[in-house]
């Protein structure tokens, strides 16, 4: 499987925490301070974040779905998740969509 690599979502490229958890020089959790982040494509934009890297209702957490990198690797052809509607998200726990793990799609069958 090949990969891409593309600008850390978590800390927008600084390769810095953003949310200084730890101290202002801290290095970005998600990339390790490179600020670039390797997926396996093919990859989508990890809607449950809306591609920001940041878990929603809870900003100082990496979103579990793409792991903080604002994308998300899909297997082959994929489909809307008929039961997050394509968002991934749970309507009323604001939780990962159980079906498609948060990405919004499903593989084809
Ligand atoms: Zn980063
Ligand atoms: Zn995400
Ligand atoms: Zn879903």
């Amino acid at each position: 499987m090949s990969k891409t690599e593309i600008k850390c979502a978590f800390c927008k490229g600084t390769g810095k925490d953003p949310f200084d958890l730890l101290s202002e020089l801290a290095t970005c959790q998600v990339c390790g301070g490179r600020g670039k982040v390797e997926v396996a494509e093919p990859a989508i934009e990890c809607v449950f974040c809306k591609a920001t890297g940041v878990y929603p209702r809870n900003a100082r957490v990496t979103c579990t779905v793409c792991n903080g990198k604002g994308m998300v690797t899909v297997k082959g052809a994929t489909k809307e998740c008929s039961k997050c509607k394509g968002t991934g998200t749970t309507m009323d726990s604001g939780l990962p969509c159980i079906k498609c793990g948060g990405k919004g799609v499903v593989s084809k069958k």
